[in-house]
């Protein structure tokens, strides 16, 4: 076993490696090198309860402040990973201090995909990646202000739901033709467009942004490619991330939109690790490789690692998962979209509480998106695990999936 494990990137997956090392029985010196100014806290609440003050810094911290001292942890906030010389197996930080390992566990995240639009450089605006982040958009969201949201992915519409609750007059801009084009079916996007709209937000879809520039008294104007103008108190880009691998690229890994990982989390390197969202992985269920941002993937790939390094038990490869809460509204979906299926809407959109199966041409289950339905998200993960086919009954809510569990 290694003595000396080092982990750049303290985030959901590098805080949640350090705990598993430990657990695993590792007895050597774990160094966990983070460049936020806090020890590893959750992302997720950043857009719903932190935004609507319902969260407070205590729920958002992964551990408490004692663990990282009581299991040995060498937690090092404010400090970042500038390099790493792989011959000689050390880590280089900024301020020049050099550290050695024996394995070295890269979890350096992602990070918020440029806004490629004349102006948007001098105009004012947004993102949402870190605490940080969370803080300065909170303290803008003042009742009342119009809030321009460019991008009408989960994160984007999380924060549309929370500026709602506090208030705040809320426009989306997405270039698709629907809102979560990229990552949602048609059923669940007229749903969730249908929930935003009741509640008075704004969408603008097909938006053609030409332009951002600044209007009169600090305002933030959004220009249409159709000559539309909007003005706006503040706006939030939300289009997207990227994998946060250039250190790993400059350290000669394998990496394509992600640094390439095997099913042990395992780079071209045998001695580094990569894991979380700067990761591109395969899935036994599906084909292709895969950079997947979601804590559930940043968990198992924390375990892969702190099992593959300690000689532990390798965790079992879970069907994907995902959630977003938005109003009152719970969204859990198992597995990933696949264009090629067929979708089955089993319950009543209207009732708020429905599920969107999604079966190929075996009639397999491949997905499901539910909406408040905990249960129907409970046994698809095990059904799509399985490879279980399915039928047109099961549009109907009543017919049971328990039956299928045991095959
Ligand atoms: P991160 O948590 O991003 O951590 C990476 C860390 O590495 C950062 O702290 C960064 O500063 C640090 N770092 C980078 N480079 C260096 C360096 N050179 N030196 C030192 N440190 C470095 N997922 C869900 O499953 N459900 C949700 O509802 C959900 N909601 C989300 C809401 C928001 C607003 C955001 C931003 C994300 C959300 N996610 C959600 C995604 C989830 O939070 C991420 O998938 C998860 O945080 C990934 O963990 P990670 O450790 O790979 O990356």
């Amino acid at each position: 076993m290694s003595s000396k494990v080092i982990i750049i990137g303290a985030g959901h997956a590098g805080g949640a490696a350090a705990g598993f090392l430990r657990q695993y029985g590792f007895e050597g010196h774990i160094t966990l090198i983070g460049a936020e100014p806090y020890l590893p806290y959750q992302r997720p609440p950043l857009s719903k309860a932190w935004l609507k003050g319902e969260a407070s810094l205590d729920d958002l911290y992964l551990r408490g402040d004692t663990f990282y001292t009581d299991q040995n942890i060498d937690a090092r906030v404010n400090t970042q990973a500038v390099s790493i010389d792989r011959v000689n197996k050390t880590v280089n930080l900024l301020g020049g201090i050099t550290l050695p390992y024996d394995h070295l566990i890269i979890a350096t995240g992602s990070k918020a995909r440029p806004f490629p639009v004349p102006g948007a450089d001098r105009v004012p605006h947004h993102l949402l990646r870190t605490l940080d982040d969370a803080e300065a958009l909170k303290n803008a969201l003042q009742p009342g202000h119009r809030i321009g949201l460019i991008g009408a992915g989960y994160v984007g519409l999380e924060v549309a739901a929370s500026a709602r609750h506090l208030d705040c007059e809320v426009t989306v801009f997405e270039r698709e033709n629907r809102i979560l084009a990229r990552v949602a079916s048609q059923a669940l996007s007229n749903f969730f467009t249908d929930m935003h709209k009741g509640r008075g937000v704004s969408i603008i879809t097909e938006a053609a942004i030409t332009e951002l520039s600044l209007g009169d008294g600090d305002k933030k104007v959004v220009h249409l490619a159709d000559g539309r103008t909007h003005e706006f108190d503040l706006l939030l880009v939300g289009i997207g991330a990227l994998a946060n691998d250039d250190l790993a690229q400059s350290a000669g890994l394998e990496c394509a939109n992600g640094i390439i990982v095997d099913e042990q989390a395992r780079t071209s390197d045998a001695n580094i690790f990569a894991i979380g969202d700067v990761t591109s992985r395969t899935l036994p269920i599906y084909d292709g490789r895969f950079r997947l941002e979601s804590v559930p993937n940043a968990l198992e790939q924390a375990k892969q690692a702190a099992a593959a390094i300690t000689g532990f038990k390798p965790p079992v490869t879970e069907t994907p998962w995902f959630w977003s809460d938005q109003y009152e509204f719970k969204l859990q979906i198992a597995g990933l979209l696949r264009p090629d299926c067929r979708a089955i809407v089993r319950g009543d959109p209207a009732s708020g509480a429905f599920s969107v199966f999604h079966l190929d041409s075996g009639n397999r289950l491949q997905t499901a998106e539910c909406i408040s339905k905990p249960a129907d998200f409970m046994a698809a993960k095990l059904l799509i695990a399985k490879g279980v086919a399915l039928d047109d009954t099961f549009a109907d809510p009543e017919v049971s999936l328990k039956p299928y569990l045991g095959r």
